[in-house]
């Protein structure tokens, strides 16, 4: 994905682990990283969901509070998360896709959105 290749040249302390991208159903689109923070409304409904193994860090609810934030309307829009990692890693994780935590994915069925 071309948000995982934007942040990859970052250093390596500020580089998210994985990178997330919203696209609604009428085209909109948002993107968000691991370890960015959430609005009120995704990080209390992260929180009523436990447990929760990455503390609402995850790039998944980064990236629908800023898709909220811009007032995309989330129902049915697809959501895709792919692992970042930096140039010289050689893991090939990269670009790869990530699955929800069940945190996310209990956020992203709440908010009927697709996970890709
Ligand atoms: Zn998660």
């Amino acid at each position: 994905m071309q948000e995982a290749n934007l942040v990859q040249g970052l250093p390596k302390k500020k580089r998210p682990q994985c990178s997330t991208g919203v696209r609604a159903a009428n085209g909109q689109t948002a993107t968000g990283h691991s370890g960015m923070g959430n609005n009120g409304v995704v990080e209390d409904l992260a929180r009523s969901f436990p447990p929760n193994d990455n503390d609402c860090g995850c790039a998944e609810l980064n990236a629908i509070s800023n898709a909220m934030d811009a007032g995309i309307d989330l129902r049915g829009a697809v959501i895709i998360t792919v692992e970042v990692r930096g140039p010289e890693s050689p893991t090939g994780k990269h670009g790869q896709r990530k699955a929800a935590c069940s945190v996310c994915a209990a956020v992203i069925e709440e908010l009927e959105m697709i996970e890709c």
